[in-house]
């Protein structure tokens, strides 16, 4: 990597030099790069008038609009912590956010403010909010509507040119709160430098490049590209891997993103055709809903280049089923967390389809090992907790030192998730520590149970989960959603699953849901919701 940036100011400035190119795409907005630049170095200089300083905390909560990625990179040109909060939350959930990271600023859009507005009593530190897309006016004399500011997104490219902050940033300044998903407790921020977030964006930017690789092929070059790379962006900027590995790397890439109001599969289609994306996914479940749309075929989809996804289990159907569908586009998956600042294994290419039910290989500048309770390595195929390491690592969390401590240890973060690797140390992610569950003492791993159902060429969506049971502690049980038009009973699929796994890991009971199963924003099931479709029976 010739001149490859230190921290998120060179990122920035490279984000610049894309000039006239589009950037961000959302309903009847349209900027460019230069017209973002110009924004975000506007809301900067605004934010250092506001006394916003190095290491102050600025918090996002917004959902996928273009302000949001003006907000993020403001933030973090004057050196303040960039916090960003999940724009789904409930007021006192947005209040837990804005609290517990103490931010002085927030930037947020009008549905947020409604929110946010009854709880500012409980957040002292917050002395001003920008509010963006305000409908009539704001009463509340610590908001200030964000168009006052950086006015109309169609009109950034003629703002004034405003020099850069002049704020010295070093690789190891704390740069970024991202919150964890809260799947499984309480939400915990991660706090990550500039080096985590570099990372993550020169490591997308590599593996990118790398999914599109075939046996003798030359790996292509950004300038031999016939047109500009374009994302459909399914997942939340909020989210680790919707702000660094997709939103940064994009600044930095040239990459335009298409922002959808909410996930809507058929919007969704319309606009890779329209504005002609090369890449789309974000979680499993997205990629699912495209392929097996059965209006697909009203789309031209043929632009696009990849179909990439991380973040929650993907059945390796999914890989056979991209394959036939879009044979021209490269598969993609990634395993990461929060912690991690998004990506930690790429997988892609050849190496996808020949282990599809594997997370791939650590990025080259990430290190793994599958240990047991005491971090001592376990030998390959042996299943055991997965450790990571690497410059995308985060410090620890926020404001949380006891979980901190035991998460964090000796430069690994201790991910909670089981694991294996194999002779050539590629990942294979079984189930979280927490969801795994144990039958009369045969440890059953809900993802395999999973990947059995999905296997069946009517199933389209499944979450396994436990369900209490007197004598052996707990059996499995499982929602399905099935496909468009298909059916199957629930004593087929019993016995489909029976062909290929062990009689104790077959769900006892197979509930059809009507519609997709409960995920929380960043594609994960919510197995508390789903076990709440099993009421206990007597054993
Ligand atoms: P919390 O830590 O607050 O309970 P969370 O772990 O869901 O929430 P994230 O950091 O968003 O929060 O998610 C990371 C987790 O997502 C991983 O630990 C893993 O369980 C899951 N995950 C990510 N990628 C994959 C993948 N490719 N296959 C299976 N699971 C994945
Ligand atoms: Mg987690």
């Amino acid at each position: 990597w010739k001149n490859a940036p230190a921290t998120m100011r060179e990122v920035f400035l490279v984000g610049r030099s894309h000039g006239a190119a589009t950037f961000l795409v959302y309903e009847d907005d349209r900027a460019t790069f230069e017209g973002f630049a110009r924004a975000t170095l506007v809301l900067a200089e605004r934010l250092q008038q506001q006394g916003v300083a190095k290491g102050d905390r600025v918090a996002i909560a917004m959902r996928n609009v273009p302000e949001w990625p003006v907000a993020y990179f403001a933030a973090l040109l004057v050196g303040a912590i960039a916090t960003p909060l999940n724009a789904w939350g409930t007021g006192n959930e947005l209040e837990f956010g804005l609290s517990d990271s103490g931010a002085k600023v927030a930037i947020v859009d009008a549905e947020r403010w409604d929110r946010i507005e009854p709880h500012l009593p409980q957040c002292p530190a917050l002395e001003r909010v920008f509010v963006a897309r305000v409908k009539g006016s704001v009463s509340n004399p610590i908001a200030t509507p964000l168009t006052d500011v950086i006015g109309p997104v169609n009109g950034w490219s003629d703002l004034p040119a405003r020099p850069m902050p002049a704020v010295p940033l070093d690789p190891e300044d704390d740069a970024t709160i991202f919150y964890t998903s809260g799947t499984t407790g309480r939400q915990k921020g991660a706090l990550g430098t500039h080096r985590a977030s570099i990372s993550t964006v020169l490591a997308s930017s590599f593996s990118a490049q790398r999914n599109f690789w075939r046996k003798g092929e030359p790996v292509p070059k950004p300038e031999d590209r016939k047109f500009q790379r374009a994302v459909l962006l399914a997942i939340p900027f909020f989210h680790t891997t919707g702000c660094q590995a997709i939103l940064c790397a994009a600044v930095y890439g040239g990459t335009k993103i298409v922002c959808l109001h909410r996930w809507d599969v058929e919007q969704a289609m319309g606009l890779i055709e329209r504005e002609r994306c090369t890449q789309a996914g974000g979680v499993p479940t997205i990629a699912w809903q495209i392929i097996e749309h059965p209006e697909r075929h009203r789309f031209d989809l043929s632009s696009l280049e990849s179909v990439s996804y991380g973040g929650a289990p993907a059945s390796p159907e999914l890989v056979r089923r991209i394959k036939e569908v879009f044979p021209l586009s490269a598969p993609g998956l990634g395993w990461g967390m929060t912690e991690t600042s998004a990506t930690f294994s790429s997988h892609g290419g050849e190496d996808y389809v020949r282990k599809p039910d594997s997370s791939g290989p650590a990025l080259p500048i990430c290190d793994m090992k599958i240990a047991d309770d005491a971090g001592n390595a376990l030998p390959p195929g042996q299943v055991g907790e997965l450790w990571a390491r690497g410059p995308n690592v985060v410090k620890g969390y926020w404001n949380n030192p006891e979980a901190t401590a035991a998460t964090f240890v000796d430069g690994w973060v201790r991910t909670g998730d089981l694991g294996y690797m194999d002779e050539e140390a590629f990942l294979f992610i079984v189930d979280r520590k927490k969801d795994m569950l144990i039958r009369g003492g045969e440890n059953i791993y809900c993802t395999e149970v999973e990947d059995a159902l999905y296997a069946h060429p009517a199933v389209m969506d499944a979450g396994v989960v436990g369900r209490p049971h007197r004598t052996l502690g707990e059996e499995p049980v499982a929602a399905v959603t099935l496909k468009p038009g298909q059916s199957v009973s629930e004593a087929e699929l019993r016995a489909f699953v029976g062909e290929r796994l062990a009689a104790f890991k077959v769900p006892v009971r197979i509930h059809f849901n009507a519609g997709m199963l409960p995920r929380n924003v960043n594609g994960k099931l919510l197995k508390p919701e789903i076990k709440k479709l099993f009421p206990q029976e007597a054993a």
